[in-house]
């Protein structure tokens, strides 16, 4: 099956409508690359060396040669599947599994589902498809827009009673601790709309307010506390609305519902579905993955999630096994 991505992809045309579907229309690599190539090329091949289009012929398994510059390449070449050794029929299985379960899966739950030899490359497998779920060029939120800090990971304790260990616990704690910032688009009258998610080294103005210029469309109305970090707002075209705590027991969830109900999802996602085994170094990601799972929560198709994110996959560069692990040099 080729799709048409001239036009709005339609089930059972240009993404399998099922599970049976899928089987049906990709038994082998073949039927894969042909399919990724449908998506890559969809307007016809562009040599990714002199970025000649439609000056290819079709080599042995699955290269194209490029006719201007002899440039040979196939589909994978370039993107989140580059020098794979796992089969394309078990990436697409992946991808299809993944986008297919509301709250995401782990690298155990992949393992067993698709019968990989190992965790690892499960694992890796994992961690290059969370790499293309961002959509690079994608669109700034807007309208009215909650933005604050939150923590995520565990707080020092409190019942300890050793001065010296409650300190050394608190330390451990802490170097687990990460800072990030939310953003959440708040609809009228109610609902929410898109997020953004971010790790932030602090709460300063030089690290939220990039976070701000990159994530939210000037003209909209940006909702903060009181923090000396979002001064700037309306330098930059925003329009800063203030939340007043007016006491201290005032809870952050009347003044910042938004923001307050999305710290708390990702922190049970994070405690459920991967049972607090986040390290901070991984965190982008897993904030990547919670972002696409949580703007596309509506998609009534897990079909066209399965589309985008090979769309995406293949537009994403390749990474390597050291760049997300930082141990072994493999290919998976
Ligand atoms: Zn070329």
């Amino acid at each position: 099956m080729v799709p048409d991505t001239s036009k709005m992809p339609v089930s059972g045309r240009d993404y399998p409508r099922t599970w049976d579907q899928f089987l049906d229309w990709f038994p082998d690599e073949a039927s894969c690359i042909e399919y990724l190539e449908g998506i890559r090329w969809h307007r016809g091949f562009v040599c990714p060396r002199c970025g000649k289009s439609g000056e290819a012929f079709r080599g042995s398994r699955g290269r194209w040669i490029c006719r201007h510059c002899r440039y040979q390449c196939t589909v994978t070449a370039g993107t989140v599947f580059e020098k794979t050794r796992t089969p394309l029929r078990s990436w697409l299985a992946a991808v299809w599994y993944i986008t297919n379960q509301k709250q995401g899966v782990t690298a155990l739950g992949l393992q067993r589902v698709l019968g990989l030899g190992s965790y690892q490359t499960a694992w890796a497998m994992l961690h290059r498809l969370r790499r293309a779920m961002i959509r690079p060029g994608r669109e700034r939120l807007h309208g009215m827009v909650e933005v604050d800090e939150s923590f995520i990971g565990r707080s020092p304790p409190n019942k300890v009673r050793d001065t010296k260990r409650k300190q050394q616990l608190a330390n451990k704690r802490e170097a687990q601790r990460s800072i990030i910032v939310i953003a959440v688009e708040i609809k009228e009258p109610k609902g929410f709309g898109r997020i953004r998610l971010k790790r932030v080294t602090d709460k300063s103005e030089k690290a939220v307010l990039p976070f701000v210029l990159e994530s939210i469309e000037p003209g909209s109305i940006v909702r903060t506390d009181g923090s000396e970090a979002y001064r700037k707002l309306a330098r930059h075209g925003y329009r800063r609305e203030r939340t007043v705590m007016l006491g201290a027991d005032d809870p952050a969830h009347v003044t910042m519902p938004g923001v307050h109900r999305v710290a708390a999802l990702i922190k049970r996602w994070l405690l459920g579905t991967h049972q607090g085994a986040v390290q901070p170094k991984q965190l982008d990601y897993y904030l990547d993955e919670y972002t696409f799972r949580f703007n596309r929560r509506t998609s009534r198709s897990r079909g066209l999630l399965f589309y985008r994110m090979l769309e995406q996959a293949l537009v994403t560069e390749p990474v390597t096994y050291d760049q997300i692990a930082g141990k072994t040099k493999h290919n998976i």
